[in-house]
């Protein structure tokens, strides 16, 4: 198989076959992030790709669902897209699933049109990192696009049919910003119709350039009781009909349940957990963390 760089497979999907047919990020910008900082961003060569799906076929013939990899393959032209999605099914052709990590502004240049027949391909779910809705916040992380972009690309990807998560990066803004980033994020989410809404809590990671203006003084991190408070407003403001999960640092019972029915179960247990839980141990276990 070839997998260049971070190989990130989404822990919270059914285990899969990851099939890498782009290197990097397209982006490669976002000032928290170092996940794929050593990898020039390119699409895979196709020769690869079928040499990858012929191992997979014959290691998971009657495979029904693909990871597609690295940080964005959605950023492949529809064309592309189309022409792997068909390598696909060429090789393996139990394949009914096909899903990938994207950023928002991967959508943008797809037709509705273009975007259902990629679904009628396989191409069913993507998971956006969107990381806020608040446009100070995306600006400021340089995450290169607005919160109204958000929104459209979204609304063609409900015309299409095609599922998707939507990421809140926890703690994204600093201490200054923290109301304005989970309130407004919550607010973008909300007239937004994700299967997923997933979080995550920063970190200040090695080589990024928020690490740096920490250092320079000029970013101010939320404390872990920070964190969890922002993430409790973030919920408190937030309304979709789907599954919430978290990864923060803390374990409670708050994944995996519908969230409209357990909202209130999922502020208490957040509640218990800003009250109660050991905040210097949970920032220990931040700090030795070495990527998402
Ligand atoms: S957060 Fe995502 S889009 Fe931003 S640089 Fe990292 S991989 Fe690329």
């Amino acid at each position: 198989m070839h997998y260049t760089g971070t190989v990130y497979r989404n822990p919270y999907e059914p285990p899969s076959p990851l099939l890498e047919i782009t290197q990097g990020c397209s982006h490669n910008k976002c000032k928290f992030c170092n996940m794929y900082s050593a990898v020039k961003f390119k699409p895979s060569p196709i020769e690869w790709i079928e040499e990858d799906l012929a191992e997979i076929a014959s290691m998971y013939p009657n495979t029904h669902r693909l990871q597609l990899l690295s940080a964005d393959p959605f950023v492949l032209s529809f064309e592309q897209l189309d022409e792997i999605c068909d390598l696909v099914h060429n090789y393996l052709s139990d394949i009914e699933i096909m899903t990938m990590a994207a950023r928002v502004d991967n959508i943008k240049d797809k037709t509705v049109e273009e975007l259902e027949i990629l679904k009628s391909k396989g191409i069913v779910e993507l998971n956006l990192g969107a990381e806020s809705g608040d446009d100070w916040t995306l600006k400021r992380v340089n995450k290169g696009y607005e919160s109204k972009d958000i929104l459209k690309q979204c609304s063609k990807l409900d015309e299409a049919g095609i599922d998707y998560w939507l990421t809140f990066l926890n703690g994204l803004a600093g201490k200054e910003h923290s109301k304005d980033h989970a309130i407004n994020s919550a607010k973008i989410f909300s007239q937004c119709n994700p299967t997923v809404v997933g979080t995550g809590g920063l970190v200040l990671f090695e080589g990024t350039g928020l690490l740096a203006q920490y250092r320079q003084g000029k970013f101010n991190p939320l404390s872990e009781k920070g964190l969890m408070e922002e993430l409790k407003l973030f919920i408190e403001n937030l309304d979709f009909d789907g599954r919430f999960i978290t990864h923060h640092t803390f374990s409670m019972n708050l994944n995996n349940s519908n969230f409209k029915e357990n909202k209130q179960r999922i502020l208490d247990s957040l509640q218990h957990g800003i009250d109660n839980l050991d905040m210097d141990r949970l920032t220990q276990i931040r700090n030795n963390k070495r990527s998402l």
